[in-house]
C-alpha cells in the first residue's frame, strides 16, 4: 500500500523518476523519466507543427508516438522498446488491430499509452462530411475496444491520418472528448527508400532543433525499428530524456500545469551540431536517398502507384510548406493554430 500512494503520489506531481537504473539488465538503456496526465477537455489540440499548443515538456523532454500498428513489425518495436524500459503512445489503426489481436495486447500488456487513428486509414479527413468521419473514428476504437475489451483502458487520443486536419474532423473529435494529436518532430520514415540513418539522423537534428517535443513514428515499417536503439542511444547521449503521457481520469488528476507549460518553448541551448553516439555513416545525406523521395509510402498502406506518386509530388510540395512555416514558428516561438494540413503519416 505504501508503495501504491508513493507511486500515485509521483504521478500527481508528474515527477516518477525512472531511467537506467530502473531498466534491469540494460544500464545504457534511456527508461522513462517521468509520467504526465493530461486533460483532453482542456487541451483538445496539441502538436506546434499544426496548432498552438503542444505537450508541457520540459527542456529535453521527449514523448514517442508510434502510428499504425499492430503490424508485425510492431513485434520486434515491442522488444526494443521493453529492453529500453520505454513507455510510448500508440495510435492504432482499427482493421490493423482486427488483423493483428496479438501484438495490439502485448502492446497494452506492456503499459504503453493506446490511442487511435481511426479505422482504416483514409487520407480524406481534411475534406471528409460529418458522419463519414463520425463513423472512421468510431469504428476505429470500437475495433480496438473489440480486441482489447470493454474494461480496457483506451486514451481519449486521436491523430488524424496523415494530419490532414480539418474542422469537421477536429469538431467530431472535441463532440467525443477526444485530444487531437499533431506532432512537433517528424522523422519522414514512411518514406520507401529511407535507411534507418536516415530516420536516425532527421529524428535529431529536428529535435535539437526545437530541443524538446513530440515525436512520430512509425512502428511497421523495419526500418524504423532499426532506428529505435540508435535514436534511443543518441538521445541518452545528449541527455535527452523519455516522458510517457496518459490521460486523466476520474481517479488520476491531470499533472498541474500553467497556460504558458502548452506553448512550445525555444531550446535552452544551440543544436548539438552532429551525431554523437552513434556509429551512423552518412551524416550529411545521401543523394540517392534524396532523389528518392517523390516515392511515398503512405504508411505502408497498399496504394495505386500512380495516384501515390501524384499524391506523393503533392505531399512534398505541401510539407515543405508547411515545414518552412513551422521552423518560422519556432525561430519566433509565437505559436500559430491552423496552419495547412500536410499529407504524411
Ligand atoms: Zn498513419
Amino acid at each position: 500500500m505504501r508503495i501504491l500512494m508513493a507511486a500515485s503520489l509521483a504521478l500527481l506531481v508528474g515527477t516518477a523518476t525512472g531511467g537506467a537504473a530502473d531498466c534491469p539488465g540494460n544500464p545504457d538503456a534511456i527508461g522513462t523519466s517521468r509520467t504526465i496526465v493530461v486533460d483532453p477537455r482542456e487541451h483538445p489540440r496539441i502538436g506546434s507543427f499544426q496548432y498552438a499548443e503542444t505537450l508541457p515538456l520540459e527542456d529535453k523532454e521527449v514523448v514517442l508516438t508510434l502510428d499504425d500498428a499492430p503490424r508485425p513489425a510492431s513485434a520486434p518495436a515491442l522488444d526494443i522498446l521493453a529492453a529500453h524500459c520505454v513507455k510510448a503512445t500508440y495510435f492504432i489503426i482499427g482493421k490493423h488491430a482486427r488483423d493483428y489481436p496479438d501484438i495490439l495486447r502485448r502492446i497494452q500488456a506492456a503499459g504503453h499509452t493506446i490511442g487511435t487513428h481511426s479505422e482504416k486509414h483514409p487520407l480524406t479527413f481534411n475534406r471528409m462530411a460529418t458522419a463519414r468521419a463520425e463513423k472512421e473514428i468510431d469504428d476505429g476504437i470500437a475495433s480496438v475496444r473489440g480486441v482489447l475489451g470493454e474494461q480496457a483502458e483506451i486514451a481519449p487520443f486521436f491523430r488524424i491520418p496523415g494530419l490532414l486536419r480539418g474542422d469537421t474532423v477536429e469538431s467530431v473529435a472535441a463532440a467525443r472528448g477526444l485530444m487531437v494529436w499533431s506532432t512537433d518532430v517528424m522523422s519522414h520514415d514512411w518514406k520507401r527508400r529511407i535507411t534507418a540513418d536516415g530516420i536516425v539522423r532527421r529524428t535529431i537534428d529536428r529535435l535539437e532543433a526545437k530541443g524538446r517535443g513530440i515525436l512520430l513514428l512509425h512502428d511497421i515499417h523495419p526500418k524504423t525499428v532499426e532506428a529505435l536503439p540508435l535514436i534511443f542511444r543518441e538521445l541518452k547521449q545528449r541527455g535527452y530524456r523519455i516522458v510517457h503521457v496518459q490521460a486523466a481520469t476520474e481517479t488520476r488528476l491531470a499533472t498541474q500545469t500553467e497556460p504558458k507549460d502548452w506553448e512550445l518553448q525555444p531550446p535552452s541551448q544551440s543544436p548539438l551540431p552532429a551525431l554523437l553516439a552513434s556509429d551512423i555513416r552518412n551524416l550529411n545525406g545521401n543523394l540517392a536517398e534524396q532523389h528518392a523521395m517523390s516515392a511515398i509510402d503512405f504508411c505502408g498502406l497498399p496504394a495505386k502507384a500512380k495516384s501515390a506518386s501524384r499524391l506523393g509530388r503533392r505531399h512534398e510540395r505541401s510539407q515543405h510548406r508547411a515545414q518552412k512555416a513551422s521552423h518560422r514558428r519556432t525561430a519566433s516561438a509565437r505559436p500559430v493554430t491552423h496552419h495547412a494540413p500536410i499529407a504524411t503519416p
